[in-house]
């Protein structure tokens, strides 16, 4: 199926799916998506505690309403699962008004909107409702709410990941949460966007790096995935954490805790100027754990509208009409041009690794002393197959970066963040360079 195809029948077969940290809907949810790439699940047991988290009971929920005294439904679980507050123990029974409003979720601000609310840690239970119609309700009425879920303590969390194997030995995650409900940018458009990117790298005859995929809840699920699999995370190098990609605002980036680690520079290269920079900061979404001092894995998020940074954030109006699929395919494009500059960016060594080399005597130092730096651009006098968008200063700058730098640590990326110079007139250079027999790729 074609890709825009393929994303339109994704969102429409998603978007109603009840998720959660744990339960059906998260398993339908990655079965649906194991028909894109192909997923491994794996369940982790309620009760196992990962680092200083326990993985909670398994939560299902297969109706919840609350109805007046004359038998009116007010608020439907059938009608929008953000209705009930996420993990809600069960409940069922007649309540006074008073009693009811404590249990009770609105948005004062945005009144028509549901908000979505969670309960994972605290044995609660709640409705989530717009607050005009809260505001409908009678305070000396009676009210009968049910709540039909279970909490099942013998159940599992599950989680999803997908693996390509490379040749460099570098390893790049690309994650993304599958825990909220009916939300379009957060985040059913990271889900989308993650799981045709991980299609078009699969597709790819050859990948230089590895990248693995990784589809968790947020927070206890990347925790989760990073304590069974820690001896494998501990060796990964980048990555990015794929959310709210199709959101109306201008593409922005959040830039991992190092803020000029590759996987920074690909993605700002992708980007181009125009984009809202988000620095980094130790909230937000699960690069809080892959970047935690036991791991350190940089990874930076393409964004558009970022979590937080919108007004229909975490409630119903975060529907299918506040993103679009021209976006959630823009954000698509700029991630898979940073994987482009990634599988580009090669770390040089010198084979000789004291003083510069005398480039004249291979052919890539002007023969005429006094030549360079007097924007002449000439082509004729060094070597014979320059391409013509590379003129002879910027060529011999950038060998003098490349003498420089190229140390076995220290990527084409880094050196371009470092000198200035784009990546293709590096790469290009240092091609002629190993070409050369100066320099070889770790
Ligand atoms: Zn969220």
């Amino acid at each position: 199926m074609i890709e825009r195809a393929l994303c339109e029948a994704l969102l429409e077969r998603l978007f109603p799916i009840n998720r959660s940290l744990t339960g059906p809907g998260v398993r339908q949810t990655l079965e649906v998506l194991s028909e894109v790439v192909g997923l491994t699940l794996h369940e982790v047991p309620s009760g196992t505690v990962c680092y200083d988290w326990t993985v909670p009971p398994e939560w299902s929920i297969r109706d919840g309403w609350i109805r007046s005294e004359g038998g009116d439904t007010i608020v439907s679980y059938r009608e929008s699962n953000l209705h009930v507050v996420g993990y809600s123990v069960p409940v069922s029974g007649y309540f006074s008004y008073d009693d009811l409003v404590p249990h009770l979720h609105t948005l004062p601000a945005r009144p028509e909107a549901i908000p979505y609310r969670t309960s994972y840690y605290r044995r609660d239970w709640g409705f989530c409702l717009s607050h005009s119609a809260f505001l409908r309700l009678d305070p000396q009425a009676t009210y009968q709410v049910l709540i039909d879920s279970t909490l099942d303590p013998s159940g599992s969390l599950t989680m999803a990941d997908a693996h390509l194997k490379g040749s460099t030995g570098r390893e790049y995650i690309l994650s993304t949460y599958c825990c909220h409900p009916s939300l379009a940018n957060d985040n059913l458009s990271g889900l989308i966007c993650s799981v045709l990117l991980f299609r078009r790298l699969a597709a790819l005859p050859a990948v230089q790096h590895s990248y693995r995929l990784i589809v968790v809840p947020e927070t206890i699920g990347a925790i989760a995935y990073l304590y069974r699999f820690r001896d494998i995370m501990k060796q990964v190098d980048g990555g990015y954490v794929i959310t709210t990609t199709a959101g109306p605002d201008r593409p922005g980036y959040k830039e991992s805790y190092l803020g000029n680690h590759e996987v920074d520079v690909a993605a700002r290269l992708a980007l181009g100027d125009d984009h809202i920079p988000y620095s980094f900061a130790p909230s937000g979404s699960d690069e809080r754990q892959f970047g935690s001092p036991g791991f350190r894995i940089p990874t930076g998020t393409i964004t558009r509208s970022k979590y937080y940074e919108y007004q229909q954030y975490h409630t119903s109006e975060d529907d299918l009409s506040f993103i679009s699929v021209d976006r959630l395919l823009q954000s698509l494009d700029t991630y898979w041009r940073a994987i482009g500059f990634l599988e580009a960016n090669v770390t040089y060594f010198r084979r000789e690794d004291h003083c510069e080399f005398q480039l004249g005597k291979y052919g890539l130092y002007p023969d005429v002393g006094g030549l360079l730096h007097q924007g002449f651009g000439d082509r004729t006098t060094v070597g014979t197959a320059w391409p013509v968008d590379f003129d002879q200063d910027q060529l011999t700058e950038a060998f003098a970066w490349l003498m420089h730098a190229c140390d076995g640590d220290t990527s084409l990326l880094d050196i371009g963040q470092r000198s200035g110079l784009s990546p293709r007139l590096l790469a290009y250079a240092a091609e002629q360079m190993q070409m050369n027999e100066l320099l070889d790729a770790t």
